[in-house]
């Protein structure tokens, strides 16, 4: 046991007396791929009704005991974020806006009847779990520690009704590139048979069933040559299947759909920030899939890139669809967009003068 920590949480260390040998952690970490490999320690936190958060411990990774009628393997009602731990070069170990994704799981756990974990815990969670399972986040470049915290509800009660038993988790995984092709331009599917969400829906929060309900429309990307797919809202554009979408125009403008039930990305808004730092010219606005055909056409829209936390920023360099196709082949918007994904890198990784306070040691 530890004394009360800074968020008045007592928390519980069991170490993994089995962990990963220290060479075959290197195996991985030489090749690590996406959400493959798994560190030896997660964070496990209660919720009650009556109690609250309570019993926050660090135990050894491993199987999760549940009850068959545990509500979340029945109403999916359950929450998870995304976020990364980076090595700077003096060996200390980062992340890159916490608070936000602390405050998007807030807003998904109102949406989805769950309890709000507070800020201070989350980023403790973080803390905890760094402390025992540092020795993961790699040194190389570009790679990083993924930290992937849920929440669910695992009271055993078949009632359709919000869970009076919650169970929080963090476990981290190993990142090395998302898309095996790298950073280079990616295909892109455009949706018409299926949304992801819509009005009133939770397109907004990041729970499991949006992502459910895109595995099938990803399969038909993936039949038709394409590594995501874009969701539409009627005419409207809304967002990947994992990732936000901007376009850029000619006059280096930057383009990018709002919407009440795309995700909130932390990837995106940060990218926009440093385009308006460089005196570029953001829209978040409605955009309508005919906007970006007629754009391309007439040379106005130069380009476009998707970006999210796992695979940061990817040009794209085709939006293909059963009618129509548009090609981004141009340098302009490539060379916009990648040096905005350096900049992030850079600051990520400790190289660029983190000037907004975006870094957290943990
Ligand atoms: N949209 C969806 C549907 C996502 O799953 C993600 C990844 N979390 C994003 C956008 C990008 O969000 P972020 O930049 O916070 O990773």
């Amino acid at each position: 046991l530890q004394a009360p920590s800074a968020a008045g949480l007592i928390w519980r260390v069991t170490r993994n007396d089995d962990p990963t040998s220290e060479a075959e952690r290197e195996e991985i970490l030489a090749a690590p791929g996406f959400g493959i490999h798994f560190t030896d320690h997660m964070v496990d936190l209660c919720w009650s009704e009556k109690g609250g958060w309570h019993r926050p411990q660090v135990e050894p990774y491993g199987p999760i005991a549940l009850d068959p009628a545990a509500a979340v393997l029945h109403y999916s009602q359950e929450i998870f974020e995304g976020l990364k731990a980076y090595r700077h070069a003096d060996g200390s170990i980062w992340t890159f806006r916490p608070d936000r994704n602390a405050a998007r799981l807030q807003r998904s756990a109102r949406r989805l009847a769950l309890p709000e974990l507070p800020t201070e815990y989350f980023i403790e969670s973080l803390k905890q779990l760094i402390a025992v399972d540092g020795d993961w986040v790699t040194k190389k470049d570009e790679e990083s520690l993924y930290l992937r915290p849920f929440m669910f509800a695992k009271e055993a009660f078949l009632g359709v009704r919000a869970a009076k038993k919650v169970a929080f988790y963090v476990i981290a995984s190993p990142a090395g590139p998302y898309f095996p092709t790298g950073i280079a331009p990616v295909d892109i599917w455009l949706s018409t048979n299926y949304a992801r969400a819509g009005k009133g829906g939770t397109g907004a929060a990041k729970t499991g069933g949006n992502y459910a309900s895109s595995l099938l429309p990803q399969a038909e990307a993936y039949e038709k040559g394409c590594q995501q797919v874009l969701f539409l809202d009627g005419p409207y554009l809304e967002e990947l299947g994992g990732m936000n979408v901007v376009l850029v125009t000619r006059d280096g403008r930057l383009i990018t759909p709002a919407s009440d039930s795309i995700l909130e990305g932390v990837t995106v808004a940060s990218i926009l920030q440093l385009a308006k730092d460089r005196g570029l010219t953001v829209e978040q606005r409605k955009v309508t899939i005919d906007e970006w055909r007629e754009g391309a056409a007439s040379g106005e829209i130069v380009g476009a890139f998707a970006c999210g936390t796992a695979a940061v920023l990817v040009p794209i360099g085709r939006l293909k669809s059963d009618d129509f196709e548009i090609v981004h082949d141009g340098p302009e918007a490539t060379e916009l967009a990648m040096s905005l994904r350096d900049e992030l890198t850079g600051i990520q990784y400790g190289r660029v003068e983190d000037r907004h306070g975006w870094m957290l040691r943990l």
